[in-house]
């Protein structure tokens, strides 16, 4: 009966992170001894002080349905977020609580593309932008990126990548796969360039804005007066708040759009859930300064596994400034054989690591860039150490 789906659904591509997750899980359950470095998730508890917000919020009786794009009081919450860490004027009318970043990301490209809008992704992006985007009938307009360049888009690269059918431009700061930060002046650089054409709107993702190594200040594209009415700032607790699983994030938009947004989650689920919604208030009002504790600890394993996969011939690591990935550029190996198994390219290679080293990372091609792969260091040291010497020893 599969014939009976939708060409939509047909053509989606399941999410490339989350089925190397399950992959793990089965080989897992075959009694295999997997180390997952595949998923993007902190590897701590969420801090006691945000589940006793949650708790509290069980015996306070908060189980109706909130308001569709979220609670006053954690409107208000991120409003003073969006002031306090990024200089950003919001007000409430500008704001949507969504169910993750992710249904944030969805509502955006359903309420601003037409089919056949382009919208343009550098590579390598976040694994999901190109399918939300083609679900919304929109064309994704890939600009590769290198090591050489710290994985990030010039000015250059962006004009030539725009075109009449150009609609938006999305990508993530501190970035997912790469760990790369566009700094305030790279940032002006690409907003000079959208300057020259005022129909493309930014979607910028800043998920991993806490989970920067101090190098490179994060940035907000919308922090800039002549970009703010045509940036969307996205945002979430999942990575910094170690919340994955409660499922909020956010956006401030210009008002349009977050009224699109609203109107549209209002026909899709109603509202993000109660308790997760009463949580965030208190992870987003109390000092951002609580979590640095988690951000010390991904700092100390990404300079031990940067000197463990630097000491991998074939292995070429940028230094990532921000969130809890490497992403080596491991082309070296394309068409060699290992263990008599041909290598022709980032997939192969992933495969060949999972199968012969118990190892679970995720391929390059599923962030739009072929020649690394990703290998998420939110693991425990120990786990760390493990996973990088048996993949030294099998190629
Ligand atoms: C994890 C992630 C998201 C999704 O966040 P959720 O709040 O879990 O939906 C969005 N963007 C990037 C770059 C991410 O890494």
């Amino acid at each position: 009966m599969s014939n009976q789906l939708s060409e939509r659904i047909k053509n989606l591509v399941p999410s490339a992170t989350l089925e190397m997750a399950a992959k793990a899980r089965e080989l897992r359950a075959a009694g295999k001894d997997i180390i997952g470095l595949s998923l993007g998730e902190p590897d701590f508890n969420t801090p006691d002080y945000i589940k006793a917000a949650a708790i509290q919020a069980v015996n306070d009786g908060y189980n109706s349905y909130t308001p569709v794009d979220g609670y006053v009081e954690l409107k208000d919450a991120i409003i003073t977020k969006f002031k306090r860490d990024n200089n950003l004027d919001y007000g409430r009318s500008q704001i949507v609580v969504s169910t993750g970043a992710k249904q944030a990301l969805y509502n955006i490209a359903q309420s601003c593309l037409d089919e056949g809008d382009e919208v343009i992704l550098p590579c390598p992006y976040w694994v999901s932008y190109s399918d939300i985007v083609k679900l919304a009938g929109g064309v994704p307009v890939e600009v590769a990126t290198s090591i050489e360049n710290d994985f990030k888009m010039t000015p250059a690269q962006l004009e030539a990548a725009i075109t009449p059918k150009t609609k938006m431009l999305w990508y993530s700061s501190p970035c997912n796969p790469s760990g790369s930060i566009y700094s305030k002046a790279e940032l002006r650089g690409l907003a000079d360039v959208l300057q020259k054409h005022p129909q493309v709107i930014v979607v910028s993702d800043e998920i991993y804005e806490h989970i920067n190594y101090g190098v490179t200040e994060h940035a907000s594209m919308a922090s800039f007066d002549d970009m703010y009415d045509r940036t969307v700032t996205v945002n979430g607790v999942a990575k910094a708040f170690a919340m994955t699983g409660w499922r909020i994030g956010y956006i401030g938009a210009p008002e349009y759009i977050a009224r699109a947004c609203n109107k549209l989650q209002g026909q899709v689920t109603s509202g993000a859930n109660c308790i997760a919604q009463r949580a965030v208030i208190t992870a987003l009002l109390e000092p951002p300064s609580r979590v640095q504790y988690m951000v010390d600890e991904f700092k100390n394993r990404r300079k031990l596994i940067l000197e463990l996969l630097n000491g991998i011939p074939g292995f070429k690591c940028n230094e990532p400034q921000g969130a809890f990935y490497v992403y080596p550029d491991i082309s070296a190996y394309f068409g060699k054989t290992l263990n008599g198994k041909k290598i022709n390219n980032a997939s192969d290679f992933a495969l060949y690591i999972l199968e012969e080293a118990n190892v679970a990372t995720v391929t390059g091609d599923a962030f739009g860039n072929g020649n690394s792969i990703r290998i998420s260091y939110a693991a425990s040291v120990e786990e760390i150490k493990e996973a990088i010497a048996r993949i030294a020893a099998v190629v």
